[in-house]
């Protein structure tokens, strides 16, 4: 999870007002579909891979007032699985859009490339962000069901592919020191690749890495 930056939309707060006081309305018009494609380049807010059977998912759930079925600051995209484990159970998590995850939380997978390895979720002990975010996020990766935990492995291998051709592509850099490969490197490091949670605590988490290669994380 990272920071999204959402884009305020008059035109669409009011498309979402007049659905909303239709006795069929619907927040699932091509305006908002495309907005939330930009805003969130395509990934899920949720796992950070890309959303490939996108839901457009309620922040805060419906369960808590209509009034939220239909607000656009509510509307944010995510994908099939985390949809599903999220559901209507999350009432107090961190709001990506206007906060900065990694300053609550850290990404790793422990322990790296091996056999075995996990996805760890942890609250730094300096955030005092209320639980839900950790609890839902470890689920997300791990799985609550047998279906579930099929749809958390397959996020997982995605995230270790990802995460071992960004050590290559370092490991090349190092040695290189060729401008295409740190281009290349900060567009991995930047919001729009998948997992850049992840990316960026393993830049955080190695000193050589962290010194080199900080300086071009952006939000
Ligand atoms: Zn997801």
């Amino acid at each position: 999870m990272i920071y999204f930056a959402k884009t305020p939309s008059d035109e669409i707060e009011t498309t979402l007002a007049h659905q909303q006081s239709l006795s069929s309305g619907t927040y699932r018009l091509e305006c908002v579909w495309q907005q939330l494609a930009a805003d969130f380049h395509g990934k899920c807010y949720l796992c950070g891979d890309k959303a490939k059977s996108p839901r457009i998912e309620h922040f805060k759930p419906q369960v808590l007032g209509q009034k939220f079925k239909f607000d656009w600051n509510n509307l944010f995209l995510s994908c099939e699985h985390c949809n599903a484990i999220k559901s209507d159970s999350y009432h107090q998590l961190i709001d990506c859009t206007t906060e900065y995850p990694d300053r609550h939380i850290r990404f790793a997978v422990r322990p790296m490339g091996a056999i075995g390895s996990r996805v760890t979720v942890q609250q730094l002990p300096e955030s005092d962000i209320h639980g839900d975010t950790v609890e839902l996020l470890s689920e997300i990766y791990s799985g609550t069901t047998t279906c579930k935990q099929i749809g958390a492995q397959a996020i997982v291998d995605d995230l270790l592919d990802e995460l071992n051709d960004f050590e290559d592509l370092l490991k090349v850099y190092l040695e290189s020191q060729d401008e295409d490969d740190l281009n290349e490197l900060i567009w991995e490091m930047n919001n729009r690749s998948k997992f850049t949670a992840f990316k960026r605590e393993l830049i955080k988490s190695n000193a050589l890495y962290r010194t080199q290669f900080v300086q071009y994380f952006s939000h």
